[in-house]
């Protein structure tokens, strides 16, 4: 039995885990693609709007001010949160995708003709098309990482792939499919050996595990508000202020600039400079408590019990006659992939759906990785701190009984 967390009393937080779906009570397993929402960061959204409500950074009254220190305090957070050096290397985005975008953006500003960038097999689209699109301004060239039958990227390839032309490494802290752990601090000291910068997609680690980005000494840092218990619309790129301070701005407007004249515009300080527009500042704000929810529990907790799941249900999985289980690298997080003998991975996500159970199903924005496991799509079960034994017991049931319907 999994006594690690009080389930009972952080359901409570959730309302909607008390919804029922096609009449039975639901069984939310899909929170690698959203979490829930505990009641005290929509409260904090609430209380933002109807207490605080004012643009930021502009204004000298107090309502200003206040908006101003609240999104300033959600930055001092996540600096604390993942160990950053200074509030100045904290920029927020609406999400995981835009930070890359942001960083691929003003990075490949630099980059020439022949110029090549090492992304892994198993990366999510978020990193990989904003790469892509850099080859509409430069030739640049895209290597990728291979993988193991087990889902492990293949450390001796990688270092390979190393040549004097390569710019950049862009790579999942944890694959949202794989749930693959990858060795992401090795990794960077790999292409820091080589004098080459990491980005790290920190999108499905930054709601499972303790970040340390000074620790990884990643380069970059990207994740969203939204798979950490937070509201939608925030994510942040972590980037080290040396080279933060010398990259070009991603996008112009208000806040970004210091002085502007149709002759010479100048940008403001880091990490505003980043931030053009205003910002969505009440869900920044309420990000500051979910941030404040995760910690209440402890991120070390949270990880034992998802533990405790994902490997339960791995191992209750295995034991329906047909199943293939995607990714069973020693060091997982977070979620089970799999196909039943010729079931669809659409029809298996339809059925388990009557039966109250949301899984996501599909190419998960992976479809590279598709490719390379020689499908099409997979449906996925992800575990979050309010998932029970129960449930698990139940899924895998569901599972069994649709397994046997075909
Ligand atoms: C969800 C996800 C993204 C994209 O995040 P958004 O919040 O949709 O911007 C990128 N990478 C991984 C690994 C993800 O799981």
């Amino acid at each position: 039995m999994s006594k690690i967390l009080d389930i009972e009393k952080i359901r409570e937080d959730f309302p909607i885990l008390k919804r029922t779906i096609e009449g039975k009570p639901l069984i939310y397993l899909d929170s690698a693609a959203t979490s829930q929402t505990p009641r005290c960061v929509v409260e904090a959204i609430e209380k933002m709007y109807f207490e605080t409500k004012a643009n930021v950074h502009r204004g000298v009254h107090t309502l200003s001010q206040e908006a101003t220190d609240k999104v300033e305090a959600a930055r001092e957070h996540v600096r604390r949160y993942i160990n950053a050096s200074s509030i100045e290397e904290v920029i927020f985005t609406r999400g995981t995708t835009e930070a890359i975008n942001l960083a691929a953006s003003s990075l490949g500003d630099s980059f020439c003709n022949g110029d090549e960038i090492i992304l892994s097999v198993m990366e999510h689209h978020a990193n990989i098309i904003p790469w892509q699109l850099l080859q509409r301004r430069r030739r640049i060239n895209l290597k990728v990482i291979p993988m193991n039958d087990r889902g492990e990227l293949l450390l001796d390839e990688y270092e390979k792939l190393f040549s004097d032309n390569t710019r950049m490494v862009a790579i999942a802290h944890v694959s949202n499919v794989l749930g693959t752990v990858n060795p992401v601090k090795e990794m960077v000291a790999i292409a820091h050996k080589h004098g080459v910068p990491v980005l790290v997609d920190g999108a499905q680690a930054a709601p499972h595990m303790k970040i340390d980005v000074r620790d990884i000494d990643a380069d970059f840092y990207a994740f969203s508000s939204h798979k950490m218990y937070g509201p939608t619309g925030v994510g942040v790129l972590y980037g080290k202020k040396k080279l933060l301070e010398v990259l070009p701005p991603y996008q112009g407007g208000g806040e970004m600039i210091k002085h502007v004249s149709f002759e010479k515009t100048t940008f403001a300080d880091l990490p505003f400079k980043f931030e053009a527009g205003t910002p969505d500042y009440v869900d920044i704000a309420a990000f500051d408590t979910a941030l404040s929810y995760i910690e209440s529990i402890d991120i070390r907790e949270i990880e034992a019990h998802e533990q405790y799941l994902c490997d339960m249900a791995t191992r209750l999985l295995n034991e329906i006659p047909g199943m293939r289980i995607f990714g069973n690298a020693p060091h997982k997080s977070g979620v089970v992939s799999f196909l039943v003998g010729d079931i669809h991975h659409y029809d298996m996500g339809l059925l388990l759906d009557k039966l109250g159970i949301a899984v996501r199903t599909g190419h998960h924005c992976a479809q590279p990785l598709m490719t390379a496991c020689g499908v099409e799509g997979m449906v996925r079960a992800s575990f979050a701190l309010y998932n029970t034994e129960e449930e698990v017991q139940h899924f895998v049931e569901a599972v069994a009984r649709v397994a046997k319907m075909f």
